[in-house]
């Protein structure tokens, strides 16, 4: 990939300026490293020696929920969590699984597998393909432990590139929507506290429904705000002919989206609501990766692309595009998690309907800087990989 010198210094420059010690020692190294061809430089000479090889590290992080996170089938304080790394010549690539407990993967099972992954088998990291279908074939499952490798390696190669993913995908990142933040299930005294702290930094709600107080969540946050709200009632509904009259009322509230109303396995008549449906219906728990499209296609508007399910940008990717090519909308969502998976997740968020990024706002051990939220709207910083840098309290 040819870039501009100027462009490609100024790029370098600033997350030189942005990034700890080790990433900006790294970018020195890939600066020296880029050759003249012809007016233009080319970013990178991969591994020019033929000796240095990507080496992958990795330690459990438990990040602690600013407050109790109820939906309609649990609540809880915590999220286990591993912080990954991928380190390849002086470059550091970050990548992370978070692993709420209703996807069945715990610290355990992805430290045990990404003891199994072996990286230093390849001597290119630009070969992003081939080395992620390698990673996905170890074993079946796994989708964070993926996720992680997955996210690691972008960012070790946008870094390489000295370009961030979302410009590498050609998007404009001007045209990231707003994001959601979302509000749990809870009582009537702390929703409407939660509401009034969040109804001036967001455009747009997320609220929970899916139990028997659904109506009386909606009514209490509108004493506050008139904000459009997405609800996720996260498979709690399971009648049809209520679910549909609940979203009718719903419609007359300002409710803009339904995410996964009934239970996964209940697709025929998730068909009939989305056919018969005033709001558009995302799949949240009903599709985890790309080869699940085909498979609920027609039974939903839409999808809800998380990378924590997908294995990771690659997949979803590939996702958002295949949806969008059979006519359907795209979300991009995200669990509990630190910046790092959060801003891998909003570099492809300019192509997406509803982004629901707020995983970061959620926790108060985070260790990055990355993907803001200003006035409400996803702002993506220009920096190259997923455009995070360690905090300075954090040692990475
Ligand atoms: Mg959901």
């Amino acid at each position: 990939m040819a870039i501009k010198r100027r462009e490609f210094i100024k790029t370098a420059g600033s997350a030189l300026v942005g990034a700890a010690v080790g990433s900006a020692v790294s970018i020195g190294v890939s600066e020296a490293k880029k050759k003249t061809v012809g007016n233009s430089v080319q970013a990178y000479h991969v591994n020019p020696s033929g000796k240095a090889r990507m080496k992958l590290s990795f330690e459990p992080y438990e990040l602690q929920l600013r407050h109790t996170f109820t939906v309609a089938s649990y609540s809880r304080t915590t999220t286990p969590d591993v912080q990954v790394k991928i380190e390849y010549d002086g470059v550091t690539g970050y990548g992370e699984a978070s692993m709420p407990p209703y996807l069945g993967q715990t610290v355990e099972s992805v430290t045990t597998f990404l003891k199994k992954v072996n990286l230093e088998q390849f001597k290119d990291p630009f070969q992003i393909d081939d080395i992620l279908t390698y990673v996905d074939g170890i074993n079946e499952g796994n989708p964070a432990a993926k996720a992680a490798v997955d996210i690691a390696l972008h960012d070790l190669v946008g870094k390489m590139m000295g370009q961030p993913w979302y410009r590498i995908w050609g998007l404009d990142p001007a045209k990231a929507p707003d994001t959601t933040f979302t509000i749990g299930i809870d009582t009537a005294d702390v929703v409407r506290e939660k509401t009034k702290e969040c109804a001036d930094q967001f455009n747009i709600l997320k609220v929970k429904v899916g139990l028997d107080n659904d109506k009386e969540m909606i009514e209490t946050i509108r004493e506050i705000t008139d904000l459009p709200i997405a609800v996720d009632a996260n498979q709690g509904w399971k009648d049809k002919n209520q679910a549909l009259e609940m979203i009718h009322w719903l419609a007359e509230h300002g409710i803009v989206m339904v995410e996964q109303p009934m239970p996964k396995e209940m697709l025929d008549e998730t068909a009939w609501l989305t056919e018969n449906s005033p709001l558009p219906i995302f799949a949240d728990e009903a599709i985890q990766r790309l080869k699940d499209i085909p498979s609920i296609k027609g039974a939903y508007t839409g999808i809800n692309i998380k990378l924590m399910k997908c294995t990771g940008m690659r997949e979803a990717w590939k996702m958002a595009n295949y949806a969008h090519a059979e006519g359907m909308r795209v979300m991009v969502g995200c669990m509990t998690e630190t910046s790092c998976a959060v801003s891998a997740a909003a570099q492809l968020s300019p192509v997406v309907d509803f982004a629901d990024l707020d995983g970061n706002l959620l926790i108060s051990n985070d260790r990055f800087e990355g993907m803001t939220v200003v006035n409400g709207k996803i702002t993506l910083p220009d920096r190259p990989g997923i455009g995070i840098v360690p905090l300075n309290s954090v040692i990475l």
